[in-house]
């Protein structure tokens, strides 16, 4: 265990030449939005994805609003979101004018439920976005054949997936349009920071045009829309491309987290369900995150307040954003999402945290649940 005694949920991994380019950045004065290392990471990045475009911006909520806005979403549309997902995929269809339409998550992953897609579709309906949560796909052959017969759009929120695969295609390249975060907690960082991708050269030009306050690349001064001032910048971007040069290593050093909590754990599976994988997906371990079975009597915030007193931070899961204030409706029932945010919570995980940590983390879960049932 580190030296504190106290394990966190998550840490960033600055291992690699981040510190290098950095300072290159300060030594070159290079430090706002134009520079070689936002054009170096936003190339790689499209590469690693495997699709044609990628447009840095300054967190992964604008980079879902621009999205959105190059998809020529605005007031009165209706955009399909998961409600088991952090509040900005629904907040960006709102910034557009629009409306987010919730849909329920399927048991196994927790992700956006295809079947419960089909319900909610109306003749507003413009598109839906998909969020591939704590690193695992969505069903992207689902979603996919559900919007072609429906003549929808798909963004994936892949704000917690990079790297991660479905039927071998890397997260980034399963849509129209793919978004990522790069906030601290996440797999890659750049302190704040995100990422937009797509194969369409029209929907690439769009999204770099409200990213810049929506000014004419080619006529200096002249806005043909209202755009946003979302760039990132150089410094950003130069600890983006040095995260991404290692992350083969991050995502190795967090498989190895998931199997050493999968080994840890795996014979309380009566009293805990473990992260499900589609053997369509290949995952990446952002979070690890368990479900308390029904069976179990102590309250999950009372296990998380629990586990802290051992030093070990944990998670609730998201509380579905329906129930939110801005969003609730009380005729909106989703029992799936509503379950997996009452009895959820993340563990550790990160690329740092070592075997000795998951089993410290594995024996502090397993005296609290069993005290508890006893
Ligand atoms: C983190 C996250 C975002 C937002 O990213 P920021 O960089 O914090 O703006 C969006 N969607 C999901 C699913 C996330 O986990």
């Amino acid at each position: 265990m580190n030296p504190q005694g106290f394990l966190p949920v998550a840490q960033p991994f600055l291992g690699g030449n981040e510190a290098k380019y950095v300072n290159d950045c300060l030594e070159t004065a290079w430090v706002s939005s134009i520079g070689r290392y936002v054009e170096e990471f936003e190339s790689l990045f499209a590469e690693y994805c495997g699709v044609r475009h990628a447009v840095s911006c300054s967190s992964g909520t604008s980079a879902l609003h621009l999205a959105l806005k190059a998809l020529g979403v605005g007031p009165g549309d209706e955009v399909l979101v998961p409600s088991l997902t952090y509040v900005a995929t629904a907040n960006a269809v709102s910034y557009c004018g629009a409306t987010p339409v919730f849909v329920d998550s399927e048991p196994e992953a927790g992700s956006i439920d295809p079947d419960d897609i089909a319900h909610r579709i109306s003749p507003r309906t413009r598109g839906v976005i998909a969020v591939h949560l704590y690193g695992h796909p969505a069903d992207m052959d689902a979603v996919r054949t559900l919007a072609r017969t429906h003549g929808l759009f798909v963004v994936e929120d892949a704000a917690e997936a990079h790297g991660a695969r479905w039927c071998g295609a890397r997260a980034g390249s399963l849509a129209d349009m793919g978004t990522f975060s790069f906030f601290g907690n996440k797999i890659v960082t750049t302190g704040e920071g995100g990422m937009v991708t797509t194969d369409d050269d029209d929907l690439a030009r769009a999204a770099r045009l409200y990213r810049g306050q929506g000014m004419d690349p080619e006529r200096r001064y002249w806005f043909p829309v209202i755009g946003f001032n979302y760039r990132m910048t150089n410094i950003q971007a130069a600890i983006g491309l040095a995260q991404l040069e290692m992350i083969e290593t991050h995502i190795l050093r967090r498989e190895a987290v998931r199997r050493w909590y999968d080994g840890q754990l795996a014979d309380l599976g009566g009293i805990l369900e473990l992260p499900r994988c589609n053997p369509s997906a290949e995952p990446v371990n952002w979070l690890y995150t368990v479900v308390l079975r029904d069976t179990v009597r102590m309250h999950r915030d009372e296990l998380i307040r629990r586990l802290a007193g051992d030093g070990i931070e944990t998670r609730p899961t998201f509380i579905p954003v329906h129930l939110l204030p801005p969003y609730h409706d009380p005729d909106v029932n989703l029992p799936v999402a509503e379950r997996l945010g009452e009895r959820g919570l993340s563990l550790p995980t990160y690329a740092a945290l070592t075997e000795d940590d998951v089993a410290h983390v594995a024996r502090s879960l397993r005296r609290h649940l069993l005290e508890s049932s006893a």
